[in-house]
């Protein structure tokens, strides 16, 4: 084990409020739940319950959606510019409040500190503050179209990303003039519920965001009640079947954002040094808890040796532990259902006769905890390498032509992402034409920007967020 002996680095969290107990935010007050119910959050990394939070009931998802509709009267007929004006503020505050924002993000979440302080948080603020500037110029973003809001979206989010989830969300349905209700997922619900503190600070009208908490049951009667007129769902493809279904009964407008399975494809010409940091910054980002997280990696079979030992040496130095440690590279598994999970798929993997490699790190004792994994000697029809796993798991295959990698890299129901790494442009467009996949990065991965538009084909979903695109999902036209 090459290890880095670097000194600790914990972030200070003194300067972080937490309540012992949160409460639904609706009609923008906090109130108990009609249920009576609460459950507790729990901090990944070390056990320990960080907070209670309510659970919502029917009746509560009620009172959500009915304060939305109230709230959409006045808030529809608010100008572009007005609305605009509290999503900057919400953008500003957000930016304000960065630190607390990250250090709860990380608690809560398992993700190192650096990763919510440099990527989380900003981008959820850039998201804000790139849909408040289009709030009152939708008719230059579709001309002669006359753009119109829908009404009620109900939001459902899960827990790799909570904060920017919520912004993704949250961000272009006011700027088109709707009015929300939105959920967290129940491991992560924390930075939603700051998100309500800062939305009643800024003085946004009662009840035009609404944020309730609870598990699937609540998110089954949010989609399945009468008022909204458009479902938002990002998740497991599992559910976003429910929630589909659910759409159609209740003749909604629906978006999904739902798993992936990306191919990370490494051509002999790539740079390879920086390939192996994009190789890294692919699957291990987020312990690979990333819908678009480049979990197949196809190599071309003449650089395919000297990227598997620089992969290792690599890997080998990837510390592993506290996600409020800013060494920190990998931090907890978000809950101990996903590290069963995982561990579930590292036996399939080896049942299936691949080889596993895993470095030899040291790890907290407490805690959720997945070494960075690579698996070698895979086959296209093994599970590893068609299911999404949704952890720091890497299936390496190998390709020798293009026409080869293209029908590999198809091979799969999703079509989410992918990545293309080669000296030359002429192989980036042939394969960004042939690749079926919704956000293809060359020569990098995993970036993210408010004015791209970010997702899937196939079992991946429909529906874009992010850019003008992310606009169009929330609004109607003549
Ligand atoms: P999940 O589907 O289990 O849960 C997502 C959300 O749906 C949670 O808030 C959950 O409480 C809620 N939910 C659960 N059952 C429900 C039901 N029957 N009706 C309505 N809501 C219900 O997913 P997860 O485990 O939280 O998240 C991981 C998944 O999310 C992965 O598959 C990942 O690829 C996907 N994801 C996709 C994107 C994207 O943009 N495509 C982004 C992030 C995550």
């Amino acid at each position: 084990m090459e290890e880095w002996n670097l000194s600790l680095a914990p972030e200070n969290a003194a300067h972080v409020q937490l309540k012992k107990k949160y409460e639904l935010f609706i009609n923008g007050e906090f109130q108990k739940p009609f249920s009576n119910k609460y459950f507790e959050t729990v901090n990944p990394a070390t056990e320990q319950a960080i907070a209670l939070v309510a659970e919502a009931n029917e009746k509560d998802v009620d009172q959500a959606m009915k304060a939305a509709a109230e709230a959409y009267k006045p808030w529809s007929k608010l100008s572009g510019a007005e609305r605009g004006k509290y999503i900057y503020r919400i953008a500003r505050m957000i930016q304000e409040k960065s630190r607390e924002f990250a250090v709860i993000e990380s608690l809560d979440g398992g993700k190192p500190i650096r990763e919510s302080r440099d990527i989380d948080i900003p981008l959820a603020a850039a998201h804000f503050f790139y849909y408040a500037g289009w709030a009152d110029k939708l008719e230059y973003a579709f001309p002669m179209r006359k753009p119109q809001s829908l009404g009620v979206a109900a939001q459902i989010i899960p827990w790799n990303f909570p904060l920017l989830m919520a912004a993704w969300k949250i961000a272009p349905a006011l700027a088109c003039g709707n009015t929300v209700v939105l959920k967290p997922a129940e491991t992560t619900p924390l930075t939603a519920l700051k998100l309500a503190e800062v939305i009643q600070e800024a003085g946004l009208p009662q009840g035009v965001v609404n944020i309730i908490t609870g598990a699937g049951k609540t998110g089954a009667e949010m989609c399945a009640h009468p008022i909204p007129n458009k479902l938002a769902f990002t998740g497991s493809t599992e559910v976003g079947k429910l929630v589909y279904k659910a759409a159609l009964s209740g003749n909604k407008k629906v978006t999904l954002e739902l798993g992936g399975k990306a191919a990370d494809i490494i051509f002999d010409d790539a740079p390879i040094d920086a390939t192996i940091e994009g190789i890294i910054n692919g699957i291990y980002f987020n312990q690979g808890h990333v819908c678009c997280a480049g979990s197949r990696l196809f190599v071309q079979e003449t650089v395919y040796e000297e990227i598997l030992v620089k992969l290792k040496k690599r890997m080998n130095t990837l510390i592993v532990g506290d996600p409020m440690d800013k060494n920190t590279d990998i931090g907890a598994i978000n809950s101990k259902e996903q590290l069963d999970v995982i561990n579930r798929y590292l036996k399939i993997g080896r049942a299936e006769g691949a080889e596993i490699y895993q470095p030899n790190c040291k790890m907290p004792e407490l805690g959720n905890w997945c070494p960075p994994t690579l698996f070698t000697n895979v086959a296209q029809s093994n599970r590893i390498s068609q299911e999404e796993i949704f952890g720091p798991v890497l299936a390496i295959q190998t390709f020798r032509t293009i026409e080869e990698v293209i029908d590999k890299a198809n091979n799969t129901p999703f079509g989410l992402s992918a990545g293309v790494w080669t000296d030359k442009g002429s192989k980036i467009f042939q394969l960004t034409k042939a690749l079926k996949a919704g956000v293809i990065w060359a020569n990098t991965f995993n970036k993210f920007d408010p004015t791209s538009p970010f997702g899937g084909y196939k079992e991946s979903g429909f529906g874009r967020e992010g850019g003008v695109h992310g606009l169009d999902a929330y609004l109607k036209f003549d």
